[in-house]
């Protein structure tokens, strides 16, 4: 079932099943200001989602065993290197690689973004929505950026694509970079037909999947995307690694992300005094330092629970609880769901709303203090398209949930594998 078919099968009166994959932190129970306890209701996936149980027991079996990667000759060093190099073959199985793609493990979606960043050809220019997360809008920073206005609906986006690639003068390396699902709104990008329109006028696209991949398949081959990023925290794996995969050209003709051990395969001083230096090919060439082995093998596993459990179970559920939010929060006054795309948008599972006369922020402590529901409120690290959904979309501030010449802010909910069904 894809996200479409469970989202319209989903009814806020349908009975949520259990969650198909246990996470850690399921009966945390946080204090109350009004005296006494309850158990943590996270809806804040889209930030930070908890570990899977299952991520937590195979890192946890796997730690006394840790030993240094691609720079020891003992057992462990050994062990390590290839759970290491066996977790980057499953990674690249779930995301669908081709045989000759790479796949450079990072810190995360932002590192893994900065890290295509820091190897554009000279001079490529590149395509990118003003509704994306900063860690896709900002790090292209020495390239020509062109911005895209904000589209309202799939199609729109599609054709704003299209125009800006048909104006182009030059003739060299463009990249375009899109979201798969907005970390604002929830909707999801039409990314394989943008992907269609990017090839067809010569430019690559790289897919921010930070929000996608933990409600929905991603892969590189069907959707004919040229690389994809995403960061383990988001996928049930919080120890600190990110994923960059995708063609292998761009990264092989770039310097080294980071200077240091692990990136370079010889290195001599010469006659004058100074340094030569032979930097490695593939992976390595992007993985300077000691890499983040447990961070690396958490993502292959949470990979591998994903792919066992189905993406069916889980977003079926996700849907569920999606709409049961929407249809609660439809029935109070002065609430508005924020959207580019209308009502009717194809989301995951993050719906961010405002409620006129209230200050998102003091709303969602309110929830943590008085309810133990864990939300987000602010701007989500997408200034611009949370100003658009605000400003151009709602009118006057004070009508959108803004405090009387405060600042425009809104409160987000987001959902995964252990969110609860009642609270
Ligand atoms: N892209 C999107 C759509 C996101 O939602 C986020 C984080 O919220 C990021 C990128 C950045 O992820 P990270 O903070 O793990 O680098």
């Amino acid at each position: 079932m894809s996200v479409s078919a469970a989202s319209a099968a989903a009814t806020s009166s349908a009975t949520v099943p259990a969650a198909p994959l246990p996470v850690l932190g399921r009966e945390v129970r946080v204090p109350l200001v009004t005296g006494g306890e309850v158990e943590y209701a996270a809806l804040d996936y889209a930030a930070s989602a908890p570990a899977l149980e299952r991520v937590w027991n195979d890192v946890a079996a796997y730690a006394p065993y840790y030993g240094s990667v691609h720079r020891g000759a003992g057992y462990l060093s050994q062990l390590s290197t290839e759970l290491f190099e066996t977790a980057r073959a499953d990674v690249a199985a779930f995301l669908g690689c081709r045989a000759d793609d790479e796949l450079v493990f990072t810190r995360s979606t932002t590192d893994s973004l900065n890290l295509l960043a820091a190897a554009l050809p000279e001079g490529c220019e590149v395509y990118v929505f003003e509704t994306e997360h900063h860690a896709s809008l900002l790090p292209w920073r020495t390239a020509a950026v062109t911005h895209l206005d904000a589209p309202r609906s799939p199609a729109e986006a599609v054709a704003t694509l299209e125009s800006a690639l048909e104006a182009r003068t030059g003739t060299g390396a463009a990249l375009v970079c899109v979201t798969g699902a907005s970390n604002v709104t929830g909707e999801l990008w039409p990314v394989a037909e943008l992907a269609r329109v990017a090839h067809a006028h010569g430019a690559r696209i790289v897919l921010d999947a930070a929000q996608l991949a933990p409600h929905h398949p991603v892969s590189l081959r069907e959707l004919d995307v040229d690389w994809v990023a995403f960061s383990g925290h988001k996928l049930y794996a919080p120890f600190g690694a990110g994923v960059l995969a995708g063609r292998a050209d761009w990264l092989e003709d770039a310097e080294p992300y980071l200077a240091g051990g692990g990136a370079s395969r010889a290195v001599s001083r010469r006659a004058d005094g100074g340094v030569d230096v032979e930097w490695h090919t593939g992976a390595a060439r992007h993985e300077a330092g000691s890499p983040n082995v447990i961070g690396a093998y958490a993502i292959a596993s949470a990979c591998k629970a994903l792919t066992e459990a189905g993406f069916d179970a889980l977003v079926a559920r996700e849907q569920q609880l999606v709409a049961r939010v929407r249809d609660g929060l439809a029935a109070i006054e002065g609430v508005r769901v924020l959207g580019l795309f209308g009502p009717e948008a194809e989301r995951v599972g993050v719906l961010s709303f405002v409620v006129s006369g209230w200050n998102s922020s003091h709303l969602a402590a309110a929830l943590s203090a008085e309810y133990g529901i864990g939300v987000r409120d602010g701007l989500f690290c997408a200034h611009p398209l949370v100003r658009t959904l605000l400003g151009a979309d709602a009118g006057a501030p004070g009508e959108c949930g803004a405090p009387e010449g405060g600042s425009l802010n809104a409160v987000r909910v987001s959902f995964g594998a252990g969110t609860p069904d009642e609270h």
